[in-house]
């Protein structure tokens, strides 16, 4: 594929064609400017998700390359969940992982939305750079009440 070249070493698929002033790939298909990751992701990874992109869901970069069209680097999350990206890589930089931590609202949110798309606590405790017993804690909390 000429419209992308891979880094060796992020393994970003980078988009080689049109991009915006905010460095996100365009593609002009159906006649209609799409973007290039939100096509990549509807692609590649619907198969395995349970639905299409959401009404009003952004998708993220997991890899915070907007020029990245790589599905597997593709989250669909809305915008609080970016909100929370971001909080969670706050995290991550300060390497919060022992059991003690305590995460906000948000982070706990994240990860009640990340068990429901299916994943393990083992799966969201590593997006989150969080310690397994922690989200366990902190979901069965959340499904059971204050
Ligand atoms: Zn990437």
């Amino acid at each position: 594929m000429d419209n992308i070249k891979i880094d060796p070493e992020t393994s970003c698929w980078e988009w080689q064609k049109h991009k915006n002033r905010k460095g996100y790939g365009k593609i002009r298909a159906f006649r209609k400017t799409l973007s290039a990751h939100r096509l990549s992701y509807t692609l590649f990874t619907r198969a395995d998700r349970t639905t299409d992109i959401p009404e009003g869901a952004v998708i993220m970069h997991d890899c915070d390359n907007p020029g990245c069209v790589n599905p597997t680097h593709l989250t669909a999350g809305t915008q609080l969940d970016n909100v929370a990206d971001m909080v969670a890589k706050g995290r991550q930089a300060t390497g919060q992982r022992h059991g003690s931590f305590k995460p906000g609202k948000q982070a706990v949110w994240l990860m009640c939305f990340l068990l429901g798309q299916g994943r393990t606590h083992e799966q969201v405790a590593e997006e989150l750079g969080m310690s397994v017993a922690v989200v366990i804690r902190e979901t069965t909390r959340g499904f059971t009440g204050p």
